[in-house]
């Protein structure tokens, strides 16, 4: 297989050992340090923990095959102001996907304001829904 194009963007490298305690998709996901050098893309990167004894250490280019998901995420604002409510909720996904071991590439953020209906939860009874709690 060609090594393919340069990619740009420095996207974690993620251990592919099999494991089904760790879960999305039955793998360690851990960021790996170690390549198998004889082994198929998408099955050569190990964390220091799943590592095997003829690994090397991953040192100036890996290969790696990327995965793009085009989505769009919504959030409700839970500040107050266009500016605090955008940056609030980038920050919130940019740490959810990081901490999943990917990497945002930003290409757009948008606001609207509009209303929500609310839907009726069974044995909650109508009322004044106050600031503060009982009293406030
Ligand atoms: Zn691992």
């Amino acid at each position: 297989m060609a090594d393919g194009r340069e990619l740009v963007a420095n996207v974690p490298i993620r251990c592919c050992a099999p494991s089904e305690s760790f879960a999305p998709g039955g793998i360690c996901g851990e960021p790996a340090c170690w390549e198998r050098p004889d082994a198929e893309l998408g099955g050569a990167h190990f964390c220091d923990v799943h590592r095997g004894p003829t690994d090397v250490a991953i040192a100036g280019v890996a290969i790696v095959r990327r995965v793009h998901v085009v989505a769009e995420i919504v959030f409700n604002a839970a500040r107050t102001g266009r500016a605090a409510s955008e940056d609030e909720a980038v920050t919130r996904l940019l740490d959810a996907v990081r901490a999943a071991g990917g990497a945002v590439s930003l290409h757009a953020v948008t606001t609207d304001v509009g209303r929500q209906p609310i839907p009726v939860l069974a044995g909650v009874t109508s009322g004044r829904r106050g600031r503060g709690g009982p009293g406030g």
